[in-house]
């Protein structure tokens, strides 16, 4: 079926409209790549045709590559390397991965050859953007001859494949590096920005910005006017924005791009080097040759076992997480209008916050009216330091604002679609909230909490109707952290689930589905890698090494800078619940002295107070508190520091992680191994790089993982000891991907 319509008007230009059928979204797929191939051949050959618009016929204009055809491009390189050898496997990434460069670089050139004796006239193209452009979309743009965009708020235009672990390899990184300064365009390639219409002319990304209706009419017009056919780095005398590589500009630029790229990264990420060599090496050479290393960079990256990770958990198992996957198939969609939310904290604000922002009206309660007006008046305030800052509008503010409304009166939570409760996390606390919300609930609606700690089970013991009783966990900054954990309770019925997931979907966040168990799964995890900081702490090992080490390890804030933005005196109080609930060998001694200490003795309760393992004196970066050490039994000594492993540290915080959640997945408090992935990383920011816990374990092999938790179990005790079900895994040879594949699961 035809991808793309052309029409060509009476002027002879020729209008390209890309509308994928039976697809929401337009993706580059091998198909689309030999259409589009076909189409430049004729609008290049027919004579009537002086020159092309290209545009798409959905609401977006292109999304990127079909991330599914790079999958199994990767799975017939694996099986070309069994039978052919690994350099004809290569070759054939190179010559499949290229096919799309060399059709933009024949756009870019009109159609013709350029340079050679007979001087041939190409075709220009412009790109009539009218909609979100996104990767290879946005390439295509890149490509054409004059770039003209839509006034469309909505549009997001950028290059983000290096947040799978790619990079742009269809021009994308020659192109940008010869419209703007090397290092703005490093800054934009490494970050994977998606930017606004108005923010990508003013980098001078496209050329106009133009009201909706007259974009094709503007895009005709700028051939219609004479428009070239050639790219400004193709005309002789074409100088770089910032000058040659080897110049006094360059030499500043391009090695502290390596220093900061480094100490962004520890050198974790394939693709974030491959994007600082192929603008060093492609800069110095004329754009045929340079879009070829690019090319040869990019089927390189493709084959690194953390870009399969990456596409693999954070878009393609995201993806089915964000489609519901773990929806009940037989529950009809719900609609879900106003929602309650009960406990106008900090935690409530936020989920008020996002709630309105996806267009549900929120009831706010709290204690009383006064408390209630506080939560939203937060709001306001830290609505309006965003409008301050150009973030976002005054009027979006107002109307975010408008949907919620602030109440002590239980009443108005009658006619909610979903209840939240979000007050203190006390058991006494919660079960009187229950019991208020039990007496004016209606009959459909769901009842949510955003316990942390509290099991659902025992709290949906309280109200009438346990079915209707699920846990709806955030992270904090609500705003800002993207994961949401579902807990469901012995009882929890599948219309609670299904509201509670289409909710989810509704604020735009991404779900895992947990069973009921002490931390759920996140906080399982992310427990662990605190408490192995804490034990590095006991152990002697210096805390600026501690920090720097989990950095290395992958992980985006250490474990003490972690601990303090959590607070400290809520660890104390987990350890102490822990120690009360499962006896005293469940803690470490050693952790609740320090803990003790820190919180009770020093008044150190971490950021909230200004005071935790850091000190963060106003208006200046925060330092680890001198103090520390003299709480600390032990300090080893210099030579001692000296000796320490390194890699040994690092891998003690991934694994420490990682062994957690298998036990979890080996407990069924996990049942998808999608969710633990996806989870690690948008819950706790475990190390992306390695696609997620599971993933990291799959990516060393289940075999040595094991080895490694026992060799450390010897070492540094039994929180290492591998589970059964590792142990299993590991003698007959097994991955999680392989043995719990989703594929497998669904058949089941
Ligand atoms: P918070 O102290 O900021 O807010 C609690 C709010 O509940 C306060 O506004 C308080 O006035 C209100 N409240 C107390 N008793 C009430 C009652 N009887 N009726 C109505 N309102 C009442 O706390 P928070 O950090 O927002 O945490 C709230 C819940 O979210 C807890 O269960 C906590 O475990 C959970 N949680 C917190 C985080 C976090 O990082 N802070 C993360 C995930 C989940």
């Amino acid at each position: 079926m035809a991808d793309f319509k052309l029409d060509v008007d009476a002027d002879g230009i020729a209008l390209i409209t890309w509308d994928m059928p039976e697809r929401s979204m337009n993706v580059i797929t091998l198909e689309a790549i030999e259409e589009l191939s076909g189409i430049v051949d004729k609008v290049t050959n027919d004579a009537a045709i002086k020159g092309a618009v290209i545009t798409s016929g959905k609401e977006a204009f292109c999304g990127g590559a079909d991330l599914t055809m790079l999958e199994r491009m990767g799975a017939i390189y694996a099986e070309r390397m069994k039978k052919e050898g690994e350099i004809a496997a290569a070759k054939f990434i190179y010559e499949e991965s290229s096919k799309l460069s060399q059709l933009y670089r024949r756009i870019e050139k009109g159609g013709v050859e350029i340079g050679g004796k007979e001087k041939k006239v190409g075709k220009p193209w412009v790109c009539a953007i009218n909609g979100t452009a996104m990767g290879g979309g946005f390439e295509l743009a890149l490509a054409c001859h004059h770039r003209v965009a839509a006034d469309n708020p909505k549009t997001r235009l950028g290059l983000p494949e290096i947040k799978i672990g790619l990079f742009p390899g269809a021009g994308g990184t020659q192109r940008v590096a010869r419209m703007m300064q090397p290092a703005d365009a490093l800054q934009f390639l490494l970050k994977g920005d998606q930017l606004k219409t108005d923010r990508a002319k003013a980098m001078k990304l496209i050329d106009n910005v133009v009201p909706q209706a007259d974009l094709i009419q503007t895009a005709k017009d700028w051939i219609k006017a004479g428009g070239k056919a050639e790219a400004p780095w193709d005309v002789k005398g074409f100088r770089l924005p910032g000058g040659p590589v080897y110049s006094k500009a360059g030499m500043m630029t391009f090695p502290a791009a390596n220093a900061i790229y480094r100490r962004e990264t520890y050198d974790n990420y394939p693709a974030a080097r491959a994007i600082l060599q192929v603008v060093y090496e492609g800069l110095q050479l004329p754009m045929d040759v340079a879009l070829r290393v690019e090319s040869r960079w990019f089927a390189k990256i493709l084959r690194t076992p953390e870009a399969a990770a990456m596409i693999r958990t954070l878009f393609v198992n995201m993806q089915d997480l964000n489609k519901g996957a773990r929806r009940p198939v037989n529950e009809p969609p719900t609609s879900i209008k106003k929602i309650g939310v009960v406990g106008a904290g900090f935690m409530g604000a936020g989920i008020a916050q996002v709630s309105a922002a996806a267009g549900l009206q929120v009831v706010l309660i709290d204690r009383d009216q006064e408390a209630a007006d506080k939560g939203k008046a937060a709001l306001h305030k830290s609505l309006s330091d965003r409008v301050m800052k150009g973030r976002m509008k005054g009027a979006e503010r107002d109307t975010l604002l408008e949907k919620i409304t602030p109440s002590a009166d239980y009443a108005t939570l009658k006619d909610c679609d979903l209840i939240i409760e979000a007050v203190f996390e006390d058991r006494k606390v919660k079960s009187d909230v229950i019991a208020k919300i039990g007496a004016v609930i209606s009959d459909t609606a769901i009842f949510a909490s955003n316990t942390s700690t509290l099991p659902i089970t025992s709290l949906a013991a309280e109200f009438k109707d346990p079915k209707r009783f699920i846990g709806v966990h955030f992270f904090s900054p609500v705003a800002i952290m993207m994961l949401t954990e579902v807990i469901l309770g012995k009882e929890t019925g599948d219309r609670a689930l299904a509201v509670a997931l289409d909710y989810i979907r509704a604020i735009k966040k991404t779900p895992i589905v947990v069973n009921d168990s002490r931390g759920f799964y996140a906080n399982r995890c992310v427990l662990n890698y605190i408490k192995e900081g804490h034990l590095m702490l006991l152990e002697g090992i210096p805390p600026a090494m501690i920090e720097n080490t989990a950095r290395m390890a992958g992980m985006p804030v250490g474990p003490l800078s972690l601990n303090d933005e959590t607070a400290l005196d809520l660890g104390l109080k987990i350890v102490r619940a822990t120690e009360a609930d499962l006896g005293p060998e469940a803690v470490e001694p050693g952790m609740k002295i320090l803990l003790e200490s820190m919180v009770e003795k020093q008044g150190r309760l971490g950021r909230k107070n200004g005071k935790g393992f850091y000190d963060y004196p106003p208006g200046l970066p925060k330092k680890l508190w001198p103090g520390l050490s003299d709480l600390l039994p032990k300090k080893l000594a210099r030579e001692e520091i000296e000796a320490l492993d390194v890699e040994e540290l690092k891998q003690r915080f991934l694994v420490t992680q990682a062994v957690e959640a298998a036990r979890t997945f080996e407990e069924k408090v996990v049942t998808d191994v999608r969710e633990a992935d996806v989870g690690s990383i948008l819950g706790f920011g475990f190390a992306p790089f390695s696609g997620g816990t599971l993933s990291y374990i799959d990516m060393m092999g289940t075999k040595k993982f094991v080895d490694l938790c026992r060799a450390f179990e010897k070492k540094y005790g039994a929180r290492f000891a591998p589970p059964k079900l590792l142990i299993e895994m590991a003698e007959k040879g097994e991955s999680f991907y392989g043995r719990f594949a989703p594929e497998k699961k669904k058949a089941a």
